[in-house]
């Protein structure tokens, strides 16, 4: 039958067959407001009438700056279902990459949280496209119409549906166009079983921004299986992240990595528990194998650690293989630290610097390539010849093995990978076995310039106390090949973040860069 598919398809199912399914949000106000599928259908189609009669039309893009709530999971629905582009923008970046992304987007409305109006003041003078900012509080409550859109309209599936700007450490950020077709599909993707198994038994906790590669599609997810949903607005501390769990039975939720440190750490600390959480999905970067194993065996928590991009969202799986299940728990463990193995949809190959594929199961890194269809093929309006292969493979930037399982074990990025006497050092396998040793609350590694060996580990650690740093050398090359061992540690008050949320590097060398090295470590 010729139906597209459509994200409009998404919230028509959830409001027909899951009205009174919970969506719980803390709004800006701090207030909880609990809704439920039928609503949040009802509310979505308001939107889509009252942008229409202020003119939004097919492929006009609205940009949302907004945490995690129920107004904001309206606009993903009210905006995408009339054939308009959701464009989420990330409030954590300067002004000037907002005001790029706002210009080069070309946004004519923007959804504003009230917590981000200083900062719509001072963008205002320099988004001269922008005609309308709506803060999502009265505001928007006014704006909504008093009539509902009476139908979806039918759109084609290829259509543009979302936006979303990728962090770029280096240049200017990139737009990553997403169709109907490509959301519906990794929507699917992110259903399934192998995929975060979202399922409408869940009662899901949303810790992944919104504003960050579609929260991952699951506020789209959640509607396609009618699971409850909670948003827990701008709070996302561990305290409060626990205080969802225990008051709504949270079963699944989704993270980056330091997320669930930061929740590990306040659970050890007051002694709480959290006993109705079942799996949580962990990616974004690297999770440690030390905060699995801390949330299997002293919560029962199972982690299904993941590998993705904007590029992509979800791009792996982090279920067991039933071959998986049955070997023993270390060997299990072992793979669950890789960053999930090859799923439907999106296709793997390591290739070496010449473009050759390399071996699947082989001991040498390449770079890894994707594509499938929810896979981007190009950047909005701009040519970026290096971003794809001749043959239309995304270069992930990425660089890693796959094994015959198609596990992949993402060794680093491309530009953060230390090249010691020509040899390849991962620093995130540093990184992990330095959150292993007790103490350490977060860990970062980068490489520097060495005389002998052209560059070398440096260790920058968070504790809690004083920790010796012998101790977590110890602990480090128990780990990994000896002459990985950082040459120095240094304990430092924090390590910064990038506005997604993973280490900021690039800071961190321009921090160090004049590092002189002790060689505390072996080199
Ligand atoms: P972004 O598009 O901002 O979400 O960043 C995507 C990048 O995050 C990937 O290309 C990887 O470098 C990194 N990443 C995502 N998931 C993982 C993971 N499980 N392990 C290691 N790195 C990851």
């Amino acid at each position: 039958m010729d139906r597209q598919l459509l994200i409009s398809s998404l919230i028509e199912y959830a409001a027909r067959n899951h009205r009174s399914t919970d969506v719980v949000a803390r709004a800006s106000d701090g207030s909880v407001v609990r809704s439920n599928w039928g609503e949040v259908g009802e509310r979505s189609r308001r939107l889509a009438a009252a942008l229409r009669d202020i003119g939004v039309g097919e492929g006009d893009r609205v940009a949302t700056i907004a945490w995690n709530d129920h107004r904001h999971l309206e606009a993903y629905y009210g905006i995408t279902g009339i054939g308009a582009v959701l464009h989420t923008v990330n409030p954590r970046l300067h002004d000037e990459q907002i005001a790029y992304i706002l210009n080069h987007a070309a946004d004519t409305v923007v959804f504003v949280d009230p917590d981000f109006a200083s900062v719509a003041a001072r963008l205002a003078p320099h988004c001269p496209l922008v005609k309308q900012w709506i803060t999502l509080d009265h505001h928007y409550e006014q704006f909504l119409s008093a009539n509902p859109l009476d139908e979806w309209p039918l759109l084609d599936e290829w259509s543009a549906a979302t936006l979303c700007y990728t962090s770029g450490t280096t240049g200017n950020p990139k737009g990553v166009l997403q169709s109907h077709r490509a959301v519906v599909l990794q929507t699917w993707g992110t259903c399934s079983t192998d995929g975060h198994n979202v399922n409408s038994g869940e009662s899901v906790l949303l810790a992944v921004p919104m504003f960050h590669v579609n929260g991952w599609a699951i506020p789209f997810a959640s509607a396609m299986c009618g699971a409850k949903l909670v948003l827990p607005g701008s709070d996302l501390s561990p305290e409060a992240l626990v205080d969802w769990i225990n008051s709504e039975s949270i079963t699944l939720s989704a993270g980056v990595p330091t997320i669930w440190l930061s929740v590990v750490q306040h659970l050890a600390r007051t002694g709480l528990d959290i006993p109705t959480l079942r799996r949580i999905a962990v990616g974004g970067s690297a999770a440690p194998r030390s905060l699995m194993d801390t949330l299997e065996d002293d919560y029962g928590v199972f982690v299904a650690h993941v590998w993705g991009m904007t590029e992509m969202t979800q791009g792996s799986s982090g279920r067991f293989t039933n071959r998986v299940e049955r070997l023993p728990r270390d060997e299990q463990r072992r793979r669950q630290a890789m960053a999930g193995r090859e799923i439907y949809g999106v296709e793997l190959r390591v290739v070496d610097d010449e473009g050759h594929d390399l071996a699947r199961g082989g001991p040498t890194p390449g770079e890894l390539l994707a594509r499938g269809p929810w896979v981007a093929g190009g950047y909005f309006g701009i040519e970026t010849p290096d971003s794809h292969t001749e043959d239309g493979w995304l270069r992930t930037g990425d660089v890693a093995t796959l094994d015959d399982e198609g596990y992949i074990t993402i060794v680093d990025r491309a530009k953060d990978v230390i090249k010691s006497g020509g040899e390849w050092i991962s620093s995130i396998d540093l990184e992990n076995a330095a959150l292993g040793c007790p103490g350490v609350l977060q860990a970062a590694v980068i490489g520097l310039p060495h005389e002998r060996w052209g560059e070398r580990p440096l260790l920058l650690c968070v504790t809690d106390g004083p920790v010796d740093a012998s101790i977590v050398l110890d602990h480090v090359v128990a780990a990994v090949p000896k002459w990985w061992l950082p040459n120095d540690v240094v304990f430092v008050e924090d390590i910064p973040l990038t506005g997604t949320g993973k280490i900021d590097k690039k800071l961190l060398r321009a921090r160090h860069a004049g590092h002189q090295w002790t060689d505390a470590g072996s080199a």
